[in-house]
């Protein structure tokens, strides 16, 4: 099966595509992971993306354009894949449709994790992080001992600047405008799958397995397992 995963930040699409990848046993390819790792080995690639990439802008389609073709015209994706992170406008699921065409297959599904805005505000905006051992809380879902003092050091919880409402919503926004037309693109192709992904880890597998038709297969994993 060959899946893209669309969703904005703080739904959860990496531990989602990653356990999809599992069951399948297809490769999970995440672009910002696969940027990250250029940036980090000093490739030249690395070296012209870090720019956009630590300015958390969008990195030339050009040069995804290139990355995604050579990683999805490797053996282990011959069979399937779940892509994480790409596309991210209407010209990369253009590009997409392409590089798919040339390798003689196309795309089974597009999986959108969709949740309420004020839900990922609520997400993003309720962590803490302790800046002696950077220790993660969340106000609501994962509250320390004591009001805003680390568990494990005493230390007074801080929030990230750029998890502060005002910023979230600037980041979601931007994210909508940009991914609207994607989810349009998909749709108007019939291959847009929704799954809520307001629920728990599980809750949303369970909806990821049963838009994809693969509860059953699951099941069988789980018994044999
Ligand atoms: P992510 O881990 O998916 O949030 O991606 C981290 C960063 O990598 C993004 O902020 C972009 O700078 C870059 N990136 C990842 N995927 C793409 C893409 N499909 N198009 C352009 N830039 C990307």
């Amino acid at each position: 099966m060959r899946v893209v995963f669309l969703g904005p930040p703080g739904a959860g699409k990496g531990t989602q595509a990653r356990r999809l990848s599992q069951l399948l046993g297809v490769p999970h390819i995440s672009t910002g992971e696969m940027l990250r790792a250029a940036i980090t080995q000093g490739t030249a690639l690395g070296q012209t993306v870090r720019q956009y990439v630590e300015a958390g802008k969008l990195v030339p389609d050009v040069l995804m354009q290139e990355l995604v073709r050579q990683r999805l015209s490797e053996p282990d994706a011959a069979n399937g894949f779940v892509l994480d992170g790409y596309p991210r406008n209407v010209q990369q699921a253009q590009t997409l449709d392409e590089i798919l065409g040339e390798l003689g297959t196309r795309l089974d599904r597009a999986v959108l994790l969709d949740l309420d805005p004020d839900l990922l505000v609520e997400r993003l905006s309720g962590r803490l992080v302790c800046p002696v051992c950077g220790a993660n809380y969340h106000r609501r879902f994962n509250p320390p001992k004591h009001d805003s003092v680390c568990d494990r050091d005493g230390a007074t919880l801080v929030q990230r600047a750029d998890d502060r409402p005002g910023t979230v919503r600037a980041r979601l926004e931007e994210y909508t405008k940009q991914m609207a037309p994607v989810t349009d693109y998909y749709r108007q192709r019939g291959l847009l799958a929704v799954v809520d992904a307001s629920g728990t880890i599980d809750q949303v597998w369970r909806g990821l397995l049963r838009v994809l038709g693969l509860a059953e297969q699951a099941e069988n994993v789980i018994e044999e397992g």
